[in-house]
């Protein structure tokens, strides 16, 4: 019997700095994990999880859409003054696979422009909305020395299942050091998921940490 291999599997043979499917690893149990945020910023979502992360002490990194950037741009300084990173989740959060390698690299370099105006950095690593990527995506980013990020753990958050089911999942099945974990901060769902979930990882002594925004 052949096993297909997933996309994250085939996507976690390239070269980490091409694409990056999990963080780096912290030495020592219970490790490293990477909190990452989709579809943002929110104007009622996303400042009720930056107060959660702030009173547990975490990092995370979000992906953020360029329109939403601009109707909400005080979100996005106050993401960056609180220690998240940015990462570019698109313009406007289209099907990639319907539009053009120019269009599609369009959506990307337009919101890098936005990016870089709150965190002076660049060029930001990107996440393909709904993770389509194809391969004149990946070697245009290839050729330009970019980065496409993934991630190692689904939380499902986007999925109409109740948040105390997608904690009871995590704590079952828990986060590896140095997974990606996605979520979404345009619903309240990870609050919910992360209010039961993040007095648990603190007092495990879990390093909740942001990818950084560039690559090295
Ligand atoms: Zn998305």
């Amino acid at each position: 019997m052949r096993i297909k291999p997933t996309r994250q599997q085939l996507l976690g043979l390239l070269p980490e700095r091409l694409v990056l499917v999990r963080g780096p690893r912290a030495p020592g149990a219970p490790g490293a994990l990477y909190l990452s945020f989709d579809d943002g910023p929110h104007p009622e979502h996303t400042p009720r999880l930056l107060d959660l992360l702030a009173r547990h002490g975490a990092r995370a990194s979000f992906f953020l859409i360029g329109q939403r950037i601009e109707q909400h741009p005080a979100l996005v300084e106050r993401i960056v003054a609180e220690g998240h990173t940015l990462g570019n989740h698109s313009y406007s959060h289209p099907l990639f696979h319907r539009l053009s390698l120019r269009e599609q690299l369009d959506e990307v370099e337009r919101t890098d422009r936005l990016l870089a105006g709150f965190d002076r950095s660049g060029p930001h690593r990107f996440r393909p909305p709904r993770g389509v990527v194809s391969l004149p995506l990946l070697l245009a980013f290839a050729r330009r020395g970019r980065n496409l990020a993934y991630w190692s753990y689904d939380s499902l958050d986007y999925q109409p299942h109740p948040p105390a089911e997608l904690a009871a999942r995590l704590q079952r099945r828990p986060p590896a050091d140095g997974d990606v974990l996605l979520m979404h901060d345009d619903s309240d769902c990870a609050a919910q998921v992360l209010t039961r979930l993040l007095p648990a990882w603190c007092a495990d002594g879990r390093s909740l940490r942001a990818l950084p925004a560039v690559v090295a």
